[in-house]
């Protein structure tokens, strides 16, 4: 049996298990978002990554809300990621945590930390911190405040948290090492005063720690193994290891990290897409263009091609951008499998057939999945009056159009061969009728005389069809890079992202499709019900990907 290979985070775990490092010999990861927007693909990866070593290994992943940045935090936010999570089909269990559990015991080992002389109340600007900070090639310098006594910053800690100081008036600080090469080691602050409402800790709080501190130490409360983060934060690790080294913390994570996942034509990053929110450019976080788990779950996408994606992608140290269309490429492959077929038309135009009863209404029985063994089968009703696909018919065609024009044969599908004869035309010219007649032995598509026809069409009743609204999407940005020729993502926005058809005709058979199910229009592409504005008498469905990749070059 072949086995693929392990990546390197597997490889550091089975290492680990193996040499009895970890404890219980139980693995420990956990998906820490910070709630301040809502996921996107990216978090796919992070996710996949931490249940699915979670899920492998037989530990456990936590989800953990660092939240920490209390103006920019919402409910909302929490609950849209716990439903994203669930809807990739992982589980954190009674495992659910958040940063602000820990403001308590922050509080004490801050307090701790001062009484042993490691950290100092700093009355530093924010110019003068960055200034006093050094660069890379130059160390940074002590603050005058570095050398404030014990008692002195127990006091003035203590006026920060009783809400005495504006903010920005103090910080403090690790006292540790101002001309360290990294400059995340230069004595990095560890609160700092914000008279903001937490989601969860309302106004109990006045000073709130930062990243740093917060999350080696939640880590460690929480007995994470391995906490696994992306590249961004490989230069935080020393900050990282001093922090779970604070006398009296008991366990010892451990940080790796992994590059992100990029994706060209996509921005991922939530500033920018609640910016996109905020400006109205989108209808929401859950757009069907946006690449949010909301939105890609709105457009359609299964969370099975997500993984699928992330696995191809796979889990190394070097970044690098995705394309688009592999992306794309996993959805079709998913929804090949499982999609239910519909007839649909979405620029219909008449099609009578002069030779058929005028009130006669006929099925013809279609299989729901030819690609599913199991799949059954659905009628679809059919009369004299039709519509077909505007492109199907033209009138005065170019060699090799094997689709229906005068005098020429093609087959209904599922149902009979028709020969056009005759149009009627509009004031403009326009066609808005295409007459034909139909061979009544071609019934089922082939007739006793075995003569074949080249084209073959797809058809709504007009009698009995469904009048539907389509909503077609394209990128909703126009270059690779959003934003990199002029550093603005705006200016690189697709005006033309979003096309809406209202009066497309679809089978009636369309009525059964729920939220959430996964169609294909034929010959049209992937569809979906849209769950925010479809309603029984107004359906509305987006298109999730078309049928074949439209973008290659
Ligand atoms: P953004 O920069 O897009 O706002 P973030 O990193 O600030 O995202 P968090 O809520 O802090 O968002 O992210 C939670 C976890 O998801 C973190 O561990 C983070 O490293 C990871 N993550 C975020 N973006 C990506 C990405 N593009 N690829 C892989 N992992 C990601
Ligand atoms: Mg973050
Ligand atoms: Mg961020």
């Amino acid at each position: 049996k072949e086995k693929t290979p392990l990546n390197f985070l597997e490889r550091i775990i089975e290492d680990d298990l193996a040499s009895g490092r970890v404890p219980n010999n139980t693995i420990v990861t956990r998906f820490p978002p910070e709630p301040n927007g809502y996921l996107h693909i990216g978090h796919i990866k992070s996710i996949c990554i931490n249940f699915g070593l979670a899920e492998k290994y037989q530990g456990r992943c936590h989800l953990r809300f660092d939240d920490t940045n209390p103006e920019k935090e919402d409910m909302e936010y929490i609950n849209s990621i716990k439903r994203d999570i669930k809807w990739l089909g992982y589980d954190w269990g009674e495992y659910e945590y958040h940063a602000s559990d820990y403001y308590q015991q922050l509080y004490e080992i801050a307090l701790e930390l001062i009484k042993q002389g490691k950290a100092y109340v700093d009355s530093l600007t924010a110019e003068q911190m960055k200034e006093y900070r050094g660069t890379l090639k130059e160390p940074g310098k002590n603050s005058p405040d570095r050398e404030r006594s014990i008692e002195e910053n127990l006091r003035l800690f203590h006026e920060m948290h009783e809400g005495k100081h504006p903010e920005g008036k103090y910080i403090l600080r690790a006292k540790i090492d101002m001309s360290s090469p990294n400059l995340n080691l230069r004595d990095p602050a560890l609160y700092r005063i914000k008279f903001a409402s937490h989601p969860r800790t309302g106004d109990t709080w006045c000073i709130y720690p930062m990243y740093d501190f917060t999350h080696p130490i939640s880590d460690a409360i929480e007995g994470v193994t391995h906490s696994i983060c992306t590249l961004e934060f490989e230069d935080h690790r020393p900050a990282y290891d001093w922090a779970t080294s604070i006398d009296g913390i008991e366990h010892t994570p451990h940080q790796y990290e992994f590059a992100r996942l990029n994706i060209n034509y996509f921005v991922m990053s939530k500033r920018k897409l609640l910016n996109l929110v905020k400006l109205g450019i989108v209808d929401g976080w859950d757009d069907p263009r946006m690449p949010t788990i909301s939105g890609i779950r709105r457009r359609g996408y299964s969370p099975e091609s997500m993984k699928d994606f992330i696995s191809r992608v796979g889990v190394a140290k070097v970044e690098g951008v995705v394309d688009f269309s592999l992306l794309e490429f996993c959805v079709r492959e998913d929804l090949n499998k499982r999609a239910q077929r519909l007839m649909v038309v979405l620029d219909p135009l008449k099609l009578v057939i002069d030779n058929y009863p005028e009130d006669k209404v006929e099925y013809f029985e279609a299989v729901d999945n030819p690609e599913d063994p199991s799949s059954e089968t659905h009628l679809i009703p059919f009369s004299r009056e039709l519509y077909i696909e505007r492109e199907d018919f033209m009138e005065d065609p170019p060699k090799k159009y094997h689709r229906l024009y005068p005098g020429n044969e093609i087959r209904l599908k599922y149902a009979y061969y028709v020969t056009a004869h005759s149009v009627v035309k509009d004031d403009e010219g326009t066609i808005v009728e295409v007459h034909c007649t139909y061979d009544p032995e071609s019934r089922g598509g082939s007739t006793p005389d075995g003569r074949k026809v080249k084209g073959t069409s797809h058809w709504v009743s007009a009698s009995e069809g469904v009048t539907i609204e389509a909503r077609l999407y394209d990128k909703l940005f126009l270059t690779e890079y959003p934003g990199k020729e002029t550093g603005n993502y705006l200016d690189d926005l697709n005006p033309d992202s979003l096309q809406i058809i209202s009066n497309a005709k679809a089978e009636p058979y369309i009525r059964q499709a729920r939220e959430g199910d996964y169609l294909q229009f034929i010959r049209n592409g992937y569809f979906c019900v849209d769950s925010k504005a479809s309603s029984e008498d107004h359906l509305v469905f987006n298109r999730t990907v078309t049928l074949k990749d439209s973008w290659a070059k």
